[in-house]
């Protein structure tokens, strides 16, 4: 019997369960083979509609799912949190269901916020990226705001989703036109050296902030926040005043990578970033949000390195010397306002496009809401393939 652990149930642990359970099928029904995940969320979110609740008022009723309902019967559920992991005598540790041994592993623990790393910041800022719960607070808010300096942006480095802050400035904007609140301003600051990292995406999406109103604080690396006198203090020694703050926070790995010989000294798993394989062990991977690789925190990243993994473990299973790679692509839609959007197209090999914004690309965002949770379980395939093409499932040479 090939027992294969995923750890962790988010977008990761979905689509490669799932996938491993199509590519498996015989094996699984032969009892030569067996799936399971470990999750400690009965519920989950999709994550990009955080910004809609926050800047839209969308509800956040709709964006959740039972996780039980994202897995094939096939897969065995767990519903416990992973408290250690043993890479050398492949074991994972619960909470409450005991051990589970494994043949081959799956790292899928995501991110999320760390808040310790800016002082005051967990005090002064509104989070509109971690939960439908905090996002749907914001918009609770924005109605009370008449007046006052709004800050958005990035408090630090890395988070998730890269054009989420920039997107939500967007949207804060449009909200703002829309309900005519005039007395407002916003301000984006940013550790980059312009809007958006990436130039090819800058130059598209910066025009359109400086014509919103939206005022651009580049190389701002926020060190504190002073909550009595409201301001924001950046590494640079300048201080930005404050009335109102939604700010992405800096993010971080779930405690149980902390001091793993298998992460970085930060606690991001340590990974081959085209294979996905940790360093220095056999059968096993990480994907998504967990990794040190140089790629996108996104779901379109979580789900490419699934296939590649999911079709390596069952090559692997099965006896056939195929195997297939990340190539590294994102495809991250990014709103601009007034329905239009364009998108974060590259590559590890190829530098990102210049991607006019368009009503047609923000109808595609707006559709994926839709998709997500049957594309978790692999219903739409064969459109993800046609889309993607060679960045699907590339065979390594
Ligand atoms: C505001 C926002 C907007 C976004 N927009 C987009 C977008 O437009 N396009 C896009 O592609 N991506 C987007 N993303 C990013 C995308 O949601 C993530 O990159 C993706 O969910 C990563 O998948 P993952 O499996 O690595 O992590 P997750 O989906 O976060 O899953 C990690 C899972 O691990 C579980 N877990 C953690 N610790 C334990 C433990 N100790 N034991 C058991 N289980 C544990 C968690 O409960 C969670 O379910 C957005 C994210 C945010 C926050």
């Amino acid at each position: 019997m090939h027992k294969i652990l995923i750890v962790g149930g988010g977008a990761g642990g979905e689509l490669t369960a799932n996938a491993l359970a199509r590519l498996l099928k015989k094996e699984i029904a032969a009892s030569e083979a067996s799936i399971t995940v470990i999750e400690k969320s009965a519920m989950q979110e999709f994550q990009p509609e955080y910004l809609h609740i926050a800047f839209e008022g969308e509800n956040p009723k709709k964006i959740r799912r039972p996780t039980k309902a994202l897995f094939t019967p096939k897969v065995k559920l767990v519903l416990d949190q992973a408290v250690s992991i043993d890479l050398k005598d492949r074991k994972v540790t619960t909470a409450s269901s005991g051990q589970i041994d494994f043949d081959y592993i799956v790292i899928a623990l995501g991110c999320h916020p760390n808040y310790d790393a800016v002082p005051g910041l967990r005090e002064s800022n509104m989070d509109f990226h971690t939960s439908a719960e905090d996002a749907a607070k914001i918009y609770r808010k924005l109605k009370t705001i008449k007046t006052g300096s709004i800050i958005m942006g990035i408090a630090g480095l890395p988070y998730k989703c890269p054009p989420s802050p920039n997107e939500s400035a967007f949207m804060l904007s449009d909200y703002l036109k829309e309900y005519k609140v005039s007395g407002a301003s916003i301000t984006f600051i940013t550790p980059y050296t312009r809007f958006y990292p990436a130039e090819n995406v800058n130059k598209e999406v910066e025009p359109i902030a400086e014509a919103q109103g939206i005022k651009i604080n580049t190389v701002f690396n926020l060190d504190h926040v002073d909550t009595a006198s409201k301001k924001l203090i950046s590494m640079e020694g300048d201080e930005v005043p404050f009335d109102y703050l939604f700010l992405v926070p800096p993010h971080k790995t779930p405690t149980i990578l902390s001091g793993s010989d298998f992460a970085d000294k930060d606690g991001w798993v340590k990974v081959d970033k085209k294979r996905l394989t940790i360093d220095g062990y056999e059968n096993a991977y990480a994907i998504g949000d967990v990794t040190n690789a140089p790629s996108a925190k996104t779901g379109v990243t979580v789900h490419l390195e699934a296939m590649a993994v999911a079709n390596n473990i069952a090559n692997g299973i099965k006896g056939i010397s195929t195997r297939y790679i990340y190539t590294g692509r994102t495809n991250c839609p990014f709103e601009v306002g007034g329905h239009k959007a364009t998108f974060v197209v590259g590559t590890y090999d190829t530098p990102v496009k210049d991607i006019k914004p368009s009503f047609e690309n923000y109808m595609l965002k707006k559709m994926m809401a839709t998709f997500y949770w049957g594309s978790v379980k692999g219903t739409y395939d064969d459109i993800f393939k046609r889309y993607f093409g060679e960045d699907y499932l590339k065979q390594e040479q």
